[in-house]
């Protein structure tokens, strides 16, 4: 067969156009070199879209105590030190720079009445610190990335989704794909290639991931050759919608807790202040009064339980449930509405806080929040774990090969605080541009083969080939992907045990053989059953890499939580688990030793604690 496809060339292909795709881009095309720029949705639609909250930095507008030493030591904690430490640092120290970039390029952020962008709180942050948009904090950040970016000459290719990258030896030399309108194969040639495809939510079946997310970027990697690290970290947020079913997972931003919100269970206890861990003692309001004040910005009060980080609130929640004291739906109740208690058009104050979560109730569960609690429960939302990459440049253990964003690991360790992704992506998204171009302008273009690319371009096509062959008695993609999603939220869920997690990786067998059978039918033009039967190879690796890390790591941290462990335990707290592709083609799991951290960072958390 001789394969149809167009071809092209840049120094540095970038894929994923979400806010690390673009920052990326943005800094590879200024360094000069030739930048092209892929992804699965039309441009402005990716995942960042819907970021709601903020973005956490150490602006210090709203209290001056706020500073990168604090929000490192934040960081670090939420991570419960398993983080790549460098990155939390790089981190902390650059993002303030990043905000300020946006707003110099056209971000209009939320202000202080002195004119300053304004910070909000958020869970784990000591101090007010998400710059914000109202809660359209991500639609910002695209906009404005978009509109700088536009003007740079970089060559966009929307709706293209990328199955394989194509290597010279050790080296990544390029990417297979397709354009999903026509169906057509594409070749990018690329000295550099960055990754910043996003998340995993789509490997379960609560989240409030978007259907991007199919762990494209993390298993193009991984069968790459790059290693992937601590992907048991997946994150449940713990307010997501239960009800109505059909918005079930959809994201209450934790930004109506920031504001004031307080969850009860069904006898309308306030059930955070029961539970408050050691580590956040210091830090945590013990009375309902005080909680609130922290709330209006009073600088003397500590923050309320609801802002604990998102993996013990989750827990929370789920302990109210199973102990039957959870709402109707099987979840708790969040409430903003009680705070007419104690501010005048406390309705008027809600709606332009929180204008989403207003209309996002009224029309999908017709609710109105500024008069009733909402029902919510936890739902998959985002993956700390993923390529392994430096610190400093943002490289993948595959030369040439750079990944930022959510694709990326280190930053967060065992949970991510709010908000800082968004500057996880300005900040690591320019680190990778940057040392993107310049791995492109110090090395010349890969070589591949014809019969390389003849032989993805085969597998590809395969599921119409079976489905021309089996007829309509052949098993179609979506039963599959359905039963792999429902497989990981009853066994690799929120409290996961060894016993359950064998039995996730015997499912996961039985569930690659089915995929590698499933058939689809009709033409290449905007064929969603093909699409989601070539998503299957990336649900199907993520999915083993979070059950096979998860299993290694015999203990409770941060948003990986061991009902047979249930402790932490020190000697893994000094550990990551890494995957690979092992020399017989199965995935290899192992703990590697976090390197030591420098003795003026350890100082920083001391002084912190
Ligand atoms: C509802 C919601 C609210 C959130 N709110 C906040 C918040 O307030 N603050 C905060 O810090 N974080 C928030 N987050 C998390 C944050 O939004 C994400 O982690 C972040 O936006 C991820 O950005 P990214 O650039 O890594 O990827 P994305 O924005 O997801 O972009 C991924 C890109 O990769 C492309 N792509 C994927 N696979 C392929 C492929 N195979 N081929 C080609 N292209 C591909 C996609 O089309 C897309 O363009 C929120 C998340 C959700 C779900």
């Amino acid at each position: 067969m001789a394969t149809n496809y167009e071809t092209f060339e840049y120094d540095v292909l970038v894929i994923g156009a979400g806010g690390a795709g673009l920052r990326a881009a943005i800094e590879a095309s200024a360094a000069g070199v030739k930048v092209g720029l892929v992804c699965k949705s039309l441009l402005g639609k990716a995942h960042t879209v819907m970021a709601e909250g903020g973005m956490a930095a150490a602006l210090a507008n709203v209290d001056d105590r706020d500073n990168w030493r604090v929000h490192f030591s934040d960081t670090m904690r939420g991570g419960q030190y398993v983080n790549n430490w460098r990155m939390a640092e790089l981190h902390a120290k650059e993002a303030p720079a990043r905000v300020r970039e946006l707003e110099a390029w056209g971000a209009v952020f939320d202000r202080t009445p002195d004119g300053k962008i304004l910070q909000r709180n958020f869970g784990g942050h000591r101090y007010p610190r998400l710059a914000h948009v109202g809660d359209r904090t991500g639609l910002e950040l695209i906009r404005t990335l978009q509109d700088h970016g536009i003007h740079q000459g970089i060559a966009v290719h929307m709706e293209h989704t990328m199955v394989t990258l194509l290597k010279d030896g050790e080296r990544v030399a390029g990417a297979f794909g397709y354009d999903r309108e026509r169906g057509r194969f594409k070749i990018f040639k690329a000295k550099a290639i960055v990754l910043a495809t996003g998340g995993i939510g789509r490997a379960y079946k609560i989240t409030s991931n978007s259907w991007e997310y199919t762990g494209d970027g993390q298993s193009l990697a991984y069968h790459a050759g790059a290693e992937l690290v601590d992907m048991e970290f997946v994150q449940f947020h713990p307010t997501g919608m239960i009800w109505p079913p059909s918005v079930m997972g959809i994201l209450v931003t934790e930004a109506v807790r920031g504001e004031g919100g307080i969850l009860k269970n069904k006898d309308g206890k306030r059930f955070m202040f029961d539970d408050i861990p050691d580590l956040y003692k210091n830090q945590t309001a013990d009375n309902p009064e005080e909680g609130w004040r922290y709330c209006q910005g009073d600088k003397n009060a500590r923050r309320p339980p609801e802002l604990l980080t998102r993996d013990h609130v989750a827990r929370c929640i789920m302990r109210e449930v199973k102990a039957g004291r959870g709402s109707p739906h099987g979840g708790v109740f969040l409430d903003i509405a009680w705070i007419k208690e104690k501010i005048p058009n406390s309705a008027e104050h809600i709606k332009r806080k929180l204008p989403s979560m207003y209309h996002q109730f009224l029309q999908l569960a017709d609710l109105d929040i500024t008069k009733e609690p909402m029902e919510i429960g936890p739902t998959t939302h985002y993956v700390m774990g993923g390529i392994r990459v430096d610190g400093d440049t943002q490289m993948s253990t595959v030369p040439g090969l750079f990944a930022a964003g959510e694709v990326a690991a280190g930053l967060h360790g065992a949970n991510r605080l709010g908000g800082n992704s968004l500057s996880d992506l300005v900040v690591f998204g320019k680190r990778a541009g940057e040392f993107a171009a310049k791995f492109a302008k110090a090395h010349s273009a890969g070589h591949f083969y014809e019969s390389q690319i003849e032989a993805i371009a085969r597998q590809t096509l395969e599921p119409f080939e079976r489905g021309a062959k089996a007829g309509g008695s052949a098993e179609g993609p979506y039963q599959v992907q359905q039963d792999l999603q429902e497989m990981m939220q009853s066994l690799v869920g929120i409290v996961r045990r060894e016993e359950e997690m064998g039995r996730a990786l015997d499912e996961l067998n039985k569930l690659r053989k089915r995929a590698g059978q499933v058939a689809v039918f009709g033409h290449r033009e905007y064929n969603p059953g093909w699409n989601t039967a070539l998503d299957l190879k990336n649900l199907l690796t993520v999915a083993e890499a979070i059950t096979r890390s998860a299993i290694e790591r015999k203990e409770s941290r941060g948003a990986h939580f061991r009902d047979d462990f249930p402790n932490k335990d020190a000697a893994s707290g000094r550990v990551n688990i890494v995957v690979r592709k092992g020399a017989d083609g199965t995935m290899q799991a192992r703990r590697e030793p976090i390197p030591e951290m420098p003795a003026e960072l350890k100082q920083i958390i001391e002084e912190m604690k």
